[in-house]
């Protein structure tokens, strides 16, 4: 039996709150509930309790269902340590290189600042599994709200060496919107064209195209690929610095 196992549950309009279960304590956490009905619902029909809620990030549309989940199960709440101002009543904070548990499942965590100043995001070995927040999304990356396009390439390269075949899971379902303006800068990158037709195949079915993977990403997001030369040269910046790329990617998708 494997490890662990993720459950993507639809919340708000387009964001994504996962379950993390741990099947050897059976332990359960829940990442970024942006509210607390559909998770309640999905333990209910599991019989699950719930042991553990996670923020990547302050933002209410990831922490909106906490209050309730905590009053509901007791369970404890873990986020990033700088944001101990905007994110009430954390039990345990943590921060770039900690090593957090859910369960027997050792996750590692990575300061990832520029959609929010103190984002992180969070990576499980044992189910090949990134969670991301608003930080690296399939096909995008999130808004610079409180953070410069530098910091937020900075943070994006910390998941370049994960195994190729983690699975990416993030905060929103944007990839088909990201999938149009990445056409835009790189209309001639063939794997980039099959993945666009495979999400609108998964959308025209309301399935979701989430988890995404590393090296799908590396190879598709541009936002990942502001230091490949061709991206440079489709921008008529040849030569310029990956930071410089990425700045002119970020402003053209802030104005799509
Ligand atoms: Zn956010
Ligand atoms: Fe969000």
């Amino acid at each position: 039996m494997a490890a662990g196992e993720v459950i993507v549950i639809p919340c708000l309009s387009d964001n994504y709150t996962y379950l993390v279960r741990c099947h050897r304590s059976e332990m359960t956490a829940i990442i970024d509930p942006g509210e607390a009905a559909p998770v309640i619902a999905e333990l209910e029909e599991r019989d699950w309790s719930l042991d553990l809620v996670i923020n990547t990030h302050h933002h209410h549309d990831h922490i909106g269902g906490n209050a309730e989940l905590i009053k509901e199960y007791g369970a404890k709440l873990l986020g990033p340590g700088a944001e101990t101002a905007r994110i009430p009543d954390m039990d345990e904070t943590c921060g770039e290189g900690d090593q957090v548990l859910i369960g027997e499942l050792e996750g590692r965590v990575f300061d990832v600042p520029g959609h929010t100043s103190g984002h992180i995001a969070f990576y499980f070995p044992a189910i090949t599994a990134l969670f991301s927040g608003d930080s690296l999304f399939a096909l995008g990356c999130g808004r610079l709200f409180e953070g410069t396009p530098e910091q937020m390439w900075h943070s994006l390269q910390k998941f370049r060496n994960l195994p190729p075949s983690t699975q990416v899971y993030c905060g929103h379902e944007y990839t088909q919107a990201n999938a149009k303006f990445a056409k835009t800068i790189e209309p001639d990158n063939p794997i980039l064209t099959a993945r666009c037709q495979d999400i609108d195949g998964l959308r025209a079915r309301n399935i979701p195209t989430i988890p995404s993977r590393i090296d799908v990403e590396l190879a598709t997001n541009p936002f990942m690929r502001a230091d490949e030369p061709s991206v440079a040269a489709a921008l008529g910046m040849s030569g310029k610095s990956p930071v410089e790329v990425f700045t002119e990617i970020r402003k053209r998708k802030d104005s799509f």
